[in-house]
């Protein structure tokens, strides 16, 4: 079935087209030009994207308008060139290819009777919209115009292509600029009273033509070049120029375009087909799909009687292309049959051009449609069920980075707000309440059902139940790895750290940005994707977990061989994971079960007992309350395996900062004058007859007040004794453990119980006990032994076995180097990334981010961020080296990844490449890792295919 009108070719003519292609290119003279029926449609580096695609079309029987190519290799010679000549035999070749054209399509190039008019079109390998430029109606001039309107007997028409011509080629290939002639044409339209285009006359349009080519005259010097081999030839020569014009080469460098993906642009000449001649003519852009959804469905727009670029330009407001089905059926008819001619050959959505030339149909272009990540993620499953896509093609198409968009809310993009501050993109997604400045307020408003924002200069373990309250958290301090940060990704919350134009003052609950106020319960949204922060609501799209990305994820799944486990420390958090497809917990922080405001000062109490009965007293309170929380992980993931990380971060963490405590002193003093001073005056009071001084005596007992004057003093002295010049190296993780053995045996034993209790209820668990910041194998035998002895004791009273795994974290660069030493005791490694990352650099995160990083990206020294993207080269290399080590000394000893990497698409692939067994992520970065964990088992198996080849 073809569609309309049919170019005439014999069959005679096809056979001597392929025998030409085949013969290579050597034989076709100069190799830079080749017919639509002989390019090769694969081919999109030599012919560019839309060259390529016509020849496909072309070759497939799609009534596209005879043309031919001039490749990219051209482009390249002719820019290396010092003397703007085109590559020697480039133009003789232009003409025996025009010749074929003007045999095709029965006209003559500058034949005065019955012209031949082409477009010259640009087109590199990598679509650039817009960057680079095309001429169109090329081939007119004072003679052939007078051909054009007679043979389409429409005057208007006639002059109206002739005044874009000059416009476009006097702009393009003879660099005039457009001003010059918007003002003659505005000059003609005011004077003859025309208030839009289509009001202009033939006599109006033909004075425009002949008040433009005055002005290329002026402009240029010389008259308007008149031949039409001539305009050609310079219209190749702007074409080619356009790649290194300024907008072309900005646009490679913003999007990161490299010679390697798209090198020169080609040039394609097509013969003109008009839409514009009459109400039997149209031009159109159509989607196979609707690209925001994805619904099986044409998509598109059209105008009647217009050119191309009119419905790109917006002058008219163009139509539905449904509206078509009832103006033109019989065209309507074989436009579906042409979008379904495009997906079944090139088993993709299409993004196509059209145009009607008094009722006959040709397209004019067509690529792979850009769409949003729902309308790819409904498409690949649908695609594959219509047999059009097999399951890997479907899950390769697309980039698992774009799921994000499906799993945190996003600010619809087709709103315009402006955002009066910017911070650091600290937890992705995009939220809306109203500004909370402390987080027991957050917490009653957030109980109440409202939307609140926690804003807060920086935020404390002790801010953590405003974290569960509000929509998302903005800080005016800190970077991505600041207390803020960390626990909104944790939580899948939205976050915006150290926006720093922000000046937040707590104590009158006002912020202030610029000549802005925000104050508190005012609406701000933020966008944790980007880092924006704006006053007043800004519309929003929820996230959607939709069926079709469910199946295309179980696709993954089997494709994979990386497992994905979430990073989640409470039983809300575990429930979340599973929703998202975690196969387990990866990394359970148990410091977070801590920070829990009814918790917080038991912990508190622990730390600041004085002796190991008065500690254990304490740690009695916490235990139960761990056993719960892990039980109801256990309950929410059964039947997957658990990791449990034992207490990680300094104690001192879980304490107020020093300043607040000397100024919490402070006002208690003050406090204790005022009290001591009521006593006397009661005293003096009583003198007075009717002695009414003992209730002012009574108001306030000065020994309350000095006592919690001396708990403020002995924290302070606990917080002064535990301080530590740098935290992060300092007493913490498995050294704690060491020296508090109490701690690490209380989180052990809460554990070892929970899992008893269920499997005492039937319910299967895994648990595993992984110890954080070991560096040698002696720290680890010694933790082992503690949780032997309470097994042995958990499973004595509770009269079940429990099956514990026992591991260490590696994120100490001497774990990795006794990797051997570790497996002995170990049953398994996993990887935390982030403080690997800053022992192998020698970086702190946070001043790394905030200080030098940028710049040292910006200057290339490093490629990216480390703390983003894992280090292959350094920290992974290392990595490599401990998987090895670890594996000769304990076979098939299981080695996963728990820092922020393991959610990244690229390092995820890296984790597939040195022999990971797991990644694990925060919940909503899950299915994001699943798919690129089935991408690079899939591309795997593809180089291996190929290589085989
Ligand atoms: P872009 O890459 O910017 O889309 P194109 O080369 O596709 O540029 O051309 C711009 C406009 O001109 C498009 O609308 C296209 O359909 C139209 N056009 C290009 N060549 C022809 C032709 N030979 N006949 C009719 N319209 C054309
Ligand atoms: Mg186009
Ligand atoms: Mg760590």
């Amino acid at each position: 079935m073809v569609y309309g009108f049919v170019i005439p070719q014999t069959q005679k003519e096809t056979q001597f087209m392929a025998k030409k292609a085949a013969l290579g290119k050597h034989s076709k003279g100069s190799g830079y030009v080749f017919s639509f029926h002989e390019g090769d449609g694969k081919n999109k580096k030599l012919l560019g994207g839309k060259g390529a695609n016509l020849c496909e079309m072309t070759q497939i029987g799609l009534n596209v308008p005879p043309g031919f190519v001039i490749s990219t290799e051209a482009c390249l010679a002719y820019l290396a060139g010092k003397k703007q000549e085109l590559p020697a035999g480039v133009m003789k070749e232009v003409k025996a290819q025009m010749k074929a054209l003007e045999n095709e399509s029965g006209k003559g190039f500058g034949d005065s009777r019955n012209p031949l008019l082409v477009s010259v079109r640009s087109g590199s390998a990598l679509s650039m919209p817009g960057m680079m430029d095309t001429i169109l109606n090329l081939g007119l001039n004072s003679r052939t115009l007078k051909g054009l309107i007679a043979q389409s007997g429409n005057e208007r028409f006639g002059y109206d292509a002739y005044r874009r011509f000059i416009q476009l080629f006097g702009k393009v290939a003879l660099g005039v600029p457009d001003e010059r002639f918007d003002e003659e044409f505005e000059a003609v339209k005011q004077q003859v009273g025309a208030n839009s285009d289509i009001a202009l006359k033939a006599e109006d349009l033909r004075e425009i033509a002949e008040r433009f080519l005055a002005v290329v005259k002026h402009e240029t010097g010389s008259p308007f070049p008149e031949e039409p081999y001539e305009q050609l030839e310079l219209a190749i020569k702007a074409v080619f120029g356009s790649w290194m014009g300024k907008r072309a080469v900005d646009y490679r460098r913003e999007f990161h375009i490299t010679p390697e993906m798209a090198n020169g642009t080609a040039v394609n000449i097509v013969m003109m087909v008009f839409g514009n001649l009459g109400n039997d003519s149209a031009t159109g852009v159509a989607f196979t799909r609707y690209p925001d959804t994805g619904e099986n469905r044409l998509f598109g727009e059209y105008l009647v009687n217009a050119q191309g670029e009119d419905v790109v330009a917006g002058i008219r407001t163009p139509k539905a292309i449904d509206q078509l089905h009832d103006e033109m059926p019989e065209i309507y008819r074989q436009l579906q049959e042409l979008r379904n001619k495009l997906e079944a050959h090139y088993r993709e959505v299409q993004d196509f051009e059209f145009t009607i030339e008094k009722g006959t149909l040709y397209c004019l272009q067509t690529r792979n449609g850009k769409m949003n990540a729902a309308a790819l993620v409904r498409t690949s499953v649908e695609m594959v069920r219509e047999g059009l896509l097999n399951r890997e093609q479907a899950l390769l198409r697309i980039q698992p980075e774009l799921l994000e968009q499906l799993l945190f809310p996003r600010l619809d993009p087709g709103t315009r707000a402006t955002p009066i501050a910017r911070g650091l993109p600290a937890s992705p997604g995009a939220a809306i309440g109203r500004a909370i400045f402390d987080a027991d307020r957050a917490e009653t408003l957030g109980k109440g059902g409202e939307k609140v924002i926690l804003v807060r200069e920086e935020t404390k373990p002790e801010d953590i139940h405003g974290f569960f309250a509000a929509q998302g958290i903005l800080t005016s301090r800190g970077g991505k790895t600041s207390h803020a940060a960390v626990v909104a990704r944790g939580m899948g919350k939205p976050c915006v750290a150290g926006a720093e134009g922000i000046h937040v003052d707590v104590h009158v609950r006002e912020a202030f940005v610029g000549a802005h106020t925000i104050k508190e319960g005012d609406l701000i949204t933020i966008d944790g994707t980007s880092g924006d922060v704006y006053l007043g609501e800004v519309p929003m799209i929820e996230a959607i977990f939709s069926d079709e990305l469910k199946t295309l994820l179980g696709w993954a799944d089997k494709h994979a061989r990386l497992k994905v486990m979430a990073n989640a420390d409470t039983p809300h958090d575990a429930e979340r994971a599973v929703d998202f497809g975690a196969m387990g917990i990866g990394l359970c922080r148990t410091e977070r079960m801590f920070n829990a405001s009814e918790r917080l000062p038991v912990v508190v109490e622990m730390i600041m007992a004085e002796g190991d009965h008065a500690r254990r007293q304490a740690l009695d309170k916490l235990l139960p309350m761990q056993r719960s929380d892990f039980i109801g992980i256990f309950r929410a993931m059964a039947p997957r395996p658990v990791t449990i990380r034992l207490l990680d971060p300094p104690i001192h963490e879980f304490l107020p900062t020093a300043d607040q405590l000397v100024n919490d002193i402070e006002q208690l003093e003050h406090l204790l004058d005022t009290v001591r001073g009521m006593e006397i005056l009661g005293d003096s009071l009583s003198l007075l007859p009717g002695g009414s001084g003992e209730k002012i005596g009574s108001l306030a007992n000065p020994r309350i007040v000095e006592e919690a004057l001396q708990y403020k003093i002995d924290m302070l002295g606990k917080v002064r004794a535990l301080h530590e010049v740098n935290p992060m190296l300092g007493h913490r993780g498995v050294r704690l453990g060491i020296t508090f053995p109490d701690i690490y045996s209380m989180q052990i034993r809460a554990v070892l119980e929970a899992a008893a209790v269920c499997i005492k209820d039937g319910v299967e668990v895994h648990p595993e006990v992984m110890v954080p910041q070991v560096c040698t194998a002696v720290e680890l035998r010694r933790v082992r032994e503690l949780v032997e002895g309470i097994r042995n004791s958990v499973e004595a009273s509770h009269g079940v076995k429990v099956d514990l795994k026992f591991g260490s974290m590696i994120e100490v660069v001497r774990a990795c180097m006794r990797a051997a030493q570790l497996a002995e005791v170990a049953e398994f490694f996993s990887f935390g990334t982030n403080d690997l990352t800053q022992a192998v650099f020698s970086f702190s995160r946070e001043d790394a981010e905030n200080k030098f990083l940028p710049m040292y990206n910006e200057y290339g020294i490093l490629q990216d961020n480390p703390f983003e993207v894992l280090d292959t080269k350094g920290v992974g290399k290392l990595m490599e080296l401990a998987v090895a080590w670890g594996r000769e000394a304990r076979k098939g000893i299981k080695v996963g990844i728990c820092g922020e990497h393991g959610g990244h698409p690229r390092s995820i692939s890296f984790c597939h490449r040195i022999g990971l067994d797991y990644v694990s992520c925060s919940a909503p970065r899950v299915p994001i890792a699943r798919l690129a964990a089935a991408h690079a088992s899939l591309l795997e198996k593809q180089k291996a295919d190929h290589t085989r080849r």
